[in-house]
């Protein structure tokens, strides 16, 4: 979708903090972080929300996040991992291409589910350590 900036990260034309890819699905670092290590997974073709992606494209969307999940317990590593995925505006979806979130939990750390500035060098570094693993 041509004004879908996902899309554009899958496309290649808005950079990315890449962690997890294959054929159908995509993950990156989320450029206002939560937490350390948080991450977004997107599907590759554009679906707006969970009512618009198919029982097939969500599975293999579920498994991933699932997948990318282990690894991120694995490189940083976190105690513990929230997953969020909104749909619509009123319930604060901002971008409308379907993504799962997953919040990295440290004990004691804590973590307000609120966004803050990322700093590149540090969203650099952490998506080199969850791709190595
Ligand atoms: P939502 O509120 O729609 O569930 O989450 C959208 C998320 O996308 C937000 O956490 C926001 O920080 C993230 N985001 C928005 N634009 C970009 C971008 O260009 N790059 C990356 N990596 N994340 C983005
Ligand atoms: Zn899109």
């Amino acid at each position: 979708m041509s004004d879908c900036i996902f899309c554009k990260i899958v496309e290649g034309t808005i950079p990315s903090f890449k962690v997890y890819e294959d054929d159908k699905v995509l993950a990156y670092l989320d450029i206002n972080p939560f937490s350390p290590g948080h991450t977004l997974v997107i599907p590759k073709v554009h679906a707006a929300n969970l009512l618009e992606c198919g029982d097939e494209g969500l599975g293999t969307l579920i498994a991933a996040v699932r997948k990318v999940a282990a690894h991120l317990k694995t490189a940083l590593p976190c105690d513990g991992f929230n997953i969020l995925q909104n749909n619509g505006e009123a319930a604060g979806q901002t971008v409308r291409h379907i993504h799962f979130h997953i919040i990295p939990r440290y004990e004691g750390g804590g973590c307000e589910f609120a966004p803050h500035q990322g700093d590149m060098a540090e969203l650099a570094a952490l998506a080199e350590r969850v791709r190595m693993a």
